[in-house]
């Protein structure tokens, strides 16, 4: 592997007794597209800022393309951030909001228009470059943010939730473009979203971040079938959490009492060990259990049905004293009656082990 673009070296950010960033060592590889996620107070905004250069760390050391860059000004460094606002100049042509920043890096002024102009059309909006920034849609002042940041062309491009202000349907078609621009640019992206679908549909790897740590780093796919933790399955999507109790282990498996019954499935622990499992209520079933790797839930009593479209969510309450509360999602054309008695089961292969307390930090 070649060396990466950003390496992140124990930083740390404190504010007085709040641990904004807690010990966070990272690399990112060239041409990588990064989504830093996480909830509100996670410590996203303040990793990204020590990246651009406009909060000094606490503690730690920050590389870009080998370099040291740690105590460098933002306009030292191959950075450039994109901030949800956009802060561009409302009465001036996106061409020239495009230009400033070459400008302001001595670009030769017939240079300067062919680079913005270049710029704008890979953003899509060649028909508008004479147009001001307050006569644009939200979507389009977005592109014009975009088309102000590639055109400087930096080793790493900083986004700090660039589609937050977007309506969900302009969202979803800028995050689409945003992943084609990124693979046409082979350019290195940093984003920070607290929105898991955003992060699904535009990382390569995604960094979960919680109170200031990295619970969970790695493709989407990988995050979401095998969290590492509770808060990475929980975070990641909807999920059931049944805690239980490992009764045997062995060969890469283990036996975990719950009060849903013994559910055998793959994984490592001893016996006696309390343990979580995860399990998705796209995989949960009902009626009659099909194939060897199926694991009886018992019976469950279903209820709460909503029709979404693409699945019908519903609730199947189960165990003893009716004590497991079980989110489901058919198949929407099911039809079930409410509160009927039902038989429920999983593939073993859809749960997943989680060590009880591993995100109590
Ligand atoms: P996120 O972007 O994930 O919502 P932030 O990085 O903005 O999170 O904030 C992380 C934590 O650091 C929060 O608890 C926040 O209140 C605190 N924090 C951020 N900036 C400052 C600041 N300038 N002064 C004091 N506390 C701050
Ligand atoms: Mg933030």
């Amino acid at each position: 592997m070649t060396a990466p673009v950003v390496e992140l070296r124990g930083v740390a950010k404190e504010y007085g007794a709040v641990v904004a960033v807690d010990d966070i060592s990272l690399e990112v590889q060239k041409g990588e597209f990064v989504v830093l996620l996480g909830p509100s107070g996670s410590g996203k905004t303040t990793l990204l800022s020590m990246l651009g250069g406009f909060t000094p760390p606490t503690r730690g050391q920050i590389l870009i393309e080998g370099r040291d860059v740690t105590g460098k000004a933002p306009a030292q460094r191959p950075t450039v951030t994109v901030f949800q606002d956009y802060a561009l100049f409302p009465h001036m042509t996106v061409r020239d909001n495009v230009a400033f920043g070459l400008a302001m890096r001595r670009v030769p002024k017939p240079q300067r228009h062919e680079l913005a102009y270049a710029a704008i059309t890979q953003v899509g909006l060649s028909d508008f470059s004479d147009r001001r920034i307050h006569q644009l849609s939200g979507g389009q002042r977005q592109r014009v943010a975009l088309a102000r940041a590639i055109v400087i062309e930096p080793a790493v491009l900083l986004l700090d939730e660039p589609l937050g202000a977007l309506d969900v349907k302009i969202r979803r078609q800028m995050q689409h473009e945003l992943h084609s621009l990124q693979r046409d640019l082979h350019a290195t992206f940093i984003h920070v979203t607290h929105d898991q679908e955003e992060a699904m549909s535009l990382a390569d790897r995604i960094v979960l971040l919680n109170e200031g740590r990295i619970e969970d780093a790695g493709p989407p796919e990988r995050i979401y079938r095998e969290p590492a933790t509770v808060f990475a399955a929980t975070f990641m999507g909807d999920t059931n959490i049944v805690r239980g109790t490992v009764s045997k282990a062995g060969g890469g498996r283990v036996a975990v009492e719950t009060a849903v019954g013994t559910l055998d499935c793959k994984g490592s622990g001893e016996a006696g060990e309390a343990v979580c499992l995860s399990l998705r209520p796209e995989a949960i079933r009902c009626g009659k259990a099909n194939g060897p790797d199926s694991v009886p839930l018992g019976t469950g009593r279903l209820g709460d049905f909503v029709f979404q479209g693409t699945f019908r969510r519903c609730h199947a309450v189960a165990g003893p004293d009716a004590s497991v509360r079980l989110q489901m999602r058919l198949p929407p054309e099911i039809e079930i009656e409410p509160e009927a008695q039902t038989p429920i089961w999983i593939r073993s292969s859809d749960i997943v082990v989680l060590k009880e307390g591993q995100n109590d930090r």
